[in-house]
């Protein structure tokens, strides 16, 4: 049996800021009203016979998307953003969260904003695509802590309403 949130009615919403290194418009820095459907699939289980819990989808989703509440997102892996004083390769991405501020270049354009202000994600592209992978996978690994039933958890961050990018990840 397959479950359904819809994330504008259930308050799973976010908005940030981002930039697409690179790209003729996305490459100024500019802000979106996310909001996330999660769509999930899996045998009917245990003391209630559910699915999974709704309340535990929506806590967990919600918890990813208040993690980038009004934040700059920052896809660390992409090529075009060049750190100062941070190795892609070798550092790890807790040690920019320490930072009082991040230095960095795109195209040789240059930023200085305060760490604080900043989501560091581990992802090449702070994209509708790429952010419906990480949430897929993030809900997904939490999900399997409790509930060994689902075969599959897709989620669709939405750029505002009327576009978005779904990422099934399997179980
Ligand atoms: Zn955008």
């Amino acid at each position: 049996m397959k479950l359904l949130i819809n994330g504008i009615q259930s308050n799973l919403r976010f908005s940030s800021a981002h930039v697409i290194p690179g790209h003729e418009s996305c490459g100024f820095i500019h802000g979106h009203s996310y909001f996330v459907d999660v769509e999930i699939e899996g045998e009917r289980a245990g003391e209630f016979d559910f699915v999974v819990d709704f309340k535990d989808v929506k806590k967990y989703t919600k918890a990813i998307c208040d993690e980038l509440d009004h934040r700059l997102l920052i896809p660390v892996y992409n090529k075009l953003i060049d750190f100062k004083d941070f190795d892609k390769k070798s550092d790890s991405i807790f040690d920019l969260k320490k930072e009082g501020s991040v230095h960095f270049k795109i195209d040789g354009k240059g930023y200085s904003i305060p760490a604080e202000d900043c989501i560091f994600l581990p992802l090449p592209y702070s994209s509708a695509e790429e952010l419906s992978k990480f949430f897929a996978e993030t809900l997904a690994r939490k999900l399997s802590e409790t509930y060994d039933n689902l075969e599959y958890v897709s989620v669709c961050v939405n750029e505002g309403i009327g576009q978005g990018a779904m990422y099934r990840k399997d179980l």
